[in-house]
């Protein structure tokens, strides 16, 4: 068993080992495109009907585990309940998930003032799972490339395109940025993948300011491929 999903690692941070087995951790073989995972082999590099159907505005998705009660409870627990510790492991996880398509990038860049904005929140979930996978993979971590234009919408309830409409335009690159992302790979971190709208309107600002790749990762991601209704 490897060292981030043995015991110690889960024991290091408060997770109990119940808690940890409950995770259901997505192993291969799963969509190239969006990350969602097959029901049976398809072959390398094989591509979901979804992101044949409509091509994602990112590269490649990479998720560690499927987003369910059990994975949801431990995000939320980082989101608002103060448990930065918990963003190292999440940061492992991910780097695991994404191990085929790390050494391809150059930097790692966080969704930035995460949709579920909470009155009081001192810190970006997001930015504080990129930061220690950045170190830990010897990336540049860009951690305030991109900015939000302008506030979005909750995201809840709307479909996948009421979604894609809502953050269209929402993610500039900030301008002291833009000489940096240019021609660069770059790996985009958030929590949780579900219609990935937001990860998208990231990744067409990325690309816009000259990104020569914009590749995806997230603790968790729903079951089904992205651009169905959830
Ligand atoms: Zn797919």
């Amino acid at each position: 068993m490897d060292e981030t999903r043995d015991g110690s690692s889960v024991q290091s941070a408060g997770l109990t080992a119940d808690a940890w087995t409950r995770i259901a951790f997505i192993e291969a073989p799963f969509c190239d495109g969006c990350g969602a995972p097959f029901e049976y082999d398809m072959g390398a590099l094989a591509r979901c009907a979804a992101c044949h159907g409509r091509k994602p505005a990112f590269d490649r998705a990479r998720a560690a585990c499927l987003y369910d009660d059990n994975s949801r409870d431990l995000i939320l627990k980082l989101k608002h309940a103060d448990r930065t510790d918990l963003a190292g492991l999440f940061a492992r996880w991910i780097a695991r998930a994404a191990a085929d398509i790390l050494p391809e990038l150059d930097a790692v860049v966080p969704v930035p003032l995460h949709r579920w904005r909470l009155l009081g929140r001192r810190y970006n979930q997001a930015a504080e799972i990129a930061r220690p996978l950045a170190r830990d993979a010897r990336l540049a971590f860009m951690a305030d490339a991109l900015v939000r234009a302008r506030p979005t919408q909750s995201q809840g309830g709307k479909s996948g395109s009421g979604r894609r409409r809502n953050v269209a335009g929402a993610f500039v690159v900030a301008p002291a940025w833009r000489a940096k992302i240019a021609g660069r790979r770059l790996l985009l971190i958030d929590d949780v993948l579900t219609t990935g709208a937001t990860v998208e309107g990231c990744a067409r600002a990325l690309k816009g300011a000259g990104a020569a790749r914009v590749d995806v990762a997230v603790i968790a991601r729903v079951k089904e491929a992205a651009g169905r209704a959830i």
